[in-house]
């Protein structure tokens, strides 16, 4: 935005005022209302959502097939039971989401057409002021708040991220994002290629193989896949004997997460057996060692990227019946027809869908000052991957990558709640993360390990993210199992809480 903008927009002449300003309506947004609803009330709060409706990922993305990728007994809050299937659709989690939200009659709380462009800390007032545009009237919207929830998520709604290759713009076809998937897109009959190994790839292969004439799926290189039933016995065996299903969710998210664990650990105590369990399961469909050898083999160890689950292997089934196909290689470039691949193959094709991931965007393209200073986020230091040192009355909601993104979604929302109760009782107004004597020659690093979990997203945004310290205060550990005890034993009279 350029300053000609902000002055030719109009401005709301009044500026609101909350106890807590929640930036972002989807799971993590909404959870968070939920929250301080619940643990503390009385704090007057407001959500502020650029999209005219809640969901975030789950509304932002309508392609074909869209689904969750990990089971919605953890993915879904740990307030509200989920009864449907492990893995869900984007429209059954945003009727669960609508269900929390008219549960506490929530709504009253969020605006929806506003996008937060500025957010500016004053110390001397104690308080963040946040510039929001109103869609529609291009109003600008002004709000003072004494603490900002950043459930933002991790990547640009607007747009996902496209690789420039050579001769894009001679091919004739259409180019697709699934971000941006166009309601119009005819592909009955059609040859589409879908460039991408992730999970979105693996979703929507299946969901369009039926109606294309055929459709490829082009992967640079193989990814780890768990194909299985869509259904948990446990939580069929007692729904059977009657139990209560808030009791339901609370034990089956207990086993999910009890197994999660296990294949955690165990993918980095022994990578080589779990790589062949996993390599095992895919050749339950597809019948070959060579298919799996050629196609389905990474040359990373298991858990280094997400691995998507794949309910009832539709994927494979897609590739047996021959109406979808595997391709691993390169691309050379786009060519008038489709693609011509570094082997020197060419894939014709009347669309190119690229699933091609996210363009990181790690504080909502919002432009953040303190004391009228930018704020360059990478020049900080994370606290537990979710406050920043030298920025107050702020936290940041990044959840799991190998565990749901709502267990720590949640795990912080109990921390805020108590941080706020424990600020009131201390009669203070600024809480600052800084480093302690003792951290002061600690050695800092990237935000995220490259070593340890390195998805392209991560990789082409690592420059933007905090810095993290060698010791456990000062990183986002990744570890669900260890924050589950140690984020509610967070003692908040730490020396790394400096109070105002
Ligand atoms: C297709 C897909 C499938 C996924 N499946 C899973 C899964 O199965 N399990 C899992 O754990 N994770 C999954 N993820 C990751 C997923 O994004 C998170 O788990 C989770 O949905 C993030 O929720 P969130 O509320 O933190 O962020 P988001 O869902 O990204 O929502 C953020 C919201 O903030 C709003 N916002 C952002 N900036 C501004 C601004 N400046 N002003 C106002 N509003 C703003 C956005 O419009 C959006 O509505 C998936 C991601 C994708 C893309």
């Amino acid at each position: 935005m350029t300053m000609t903008d902000t002055l030719s927009r109009p401005t709301a002449s009044k500026t609101e005022h909350f106890d807590v300003l929640i930036v972002g309506a989807g799971i993590s947004g909404v959870g968070g209302a939920w929250h301080l609803t619940h643990q503390s009330p009385g704090t007057s709060f407001v959500v502020l959502e650029s999209q005219e409706t809640f969901g975030g990922t789950w509304a932002t993305h309508t392609y074909p097939g869209i689904r969750s990728d990990s089971d919605l007994y953890t993915f879904g809050y740990r307030f509200k039971p989920w009864i449907g299937t492990p893995i869900a659709t984007a429209e059954e989690i945003l009727t669960y989401m609508g269900e929390v939200i008219a549960d506490d009659d929530l709504d009253r709380h969020i605006r929806y057409g506003h996008q937060i462009t500025s957010a500016s800390w004053s110390s001397q007032d104690n308080l963040w002021t946040v510039e929001a545009t109103r869609a529609g009237t291009g109003e600008t919207a002004r709000f003072t708040t004494n603490f900002l929830w950043m459930c933002q998520g991790y990547y640009r709604h607007s747009k996902g991220y496209t690789p420039e290759w050579p001769g894009m713009g001679d091919y004739k076809g259409r180019i697709v994002h699934p971000q941006t998937w166009p309601q119009d897109l005819d592909y009955k009959g059609k040859s589409v290629v879908v460039i991408g190994s992730g999970a979105t790839a693996a979703t929507l292969v299946p969901a369009i193989a039926g109606d294309c004439g055929h459709v490829t799926l082009l992967q640079r290189s193989p990814t780890y896949f768990i194909p299985g039933r869509n259904e948990n016995e446990l939580a069929d065996m007692l729904r059977e004997l009657k139990i209560d299903e808030t009791w339901i969710h609370e034990i089956v998210r207990r086993k999910v997460l009890h197994d999660q664990d296990l294949f955690t650990r165990r993918s980095i105590e022994e990578p080589e057996v779990v790589k062949q369990e996993l390599l095992e399961g895919v050749k339950a469909f597809l019948g070959s060692d060579e298919a799996v050898a050629k196609d389905f083999t990474p040359s990373y160890r298991p858990w280094r990227q997400r691995i998507a689950f794949v309910p009832d292997g539709d994927l494979f089934q897609g590739i047996t019946s021959g109406k979808a196909s595997v391709v691993t290689d390169e691309i050379e470039r786009f060519t008038e027809k489709g693609i011509l691949l570094k082997s020197g193959k060419e894939l014709a094709a009347d669309i190119i869908v690229t699933a091609t991931g996210f363009d990181l965007n790690v504080l909502g393209d919002i432009a953040f000052t303190i004391d009228s200073k930018p704020l360059n986020f990478a020049d900080t230091v994370t606290y537990r991957g979710m406050m920043f040192t030298g920025v107050p009355n702020l936290i940041w909601v990044f959840g799991y990558f190998r565990a749901s993104w709502t267990l720590r979604a949640d795990l912080i929302g109990d921390f805020v709640c108590r941080l706020l109760n424990h600020m009131k009782t201390r009669g203070a107004k600024r809480v600052t993360p800084a480093l302690r004597p003792q951290d002061r020659d600690m050695s800092l690093g990237p935000w995220m390990d490259p070593e340890n979990f390195n998805p392209g997203y991560l990789m082409r945004g690592m420059h933007l993210l905090p810095k993290a310290g060698d010791k456990p205060e000062w990183r986002h550990s990744q570890d669900y199992w260890l924050e589950k005890d140690e984020l509610p034993a967070i003692d908040l009279d730490d020396p790394a809480f400096v109070y105002e």
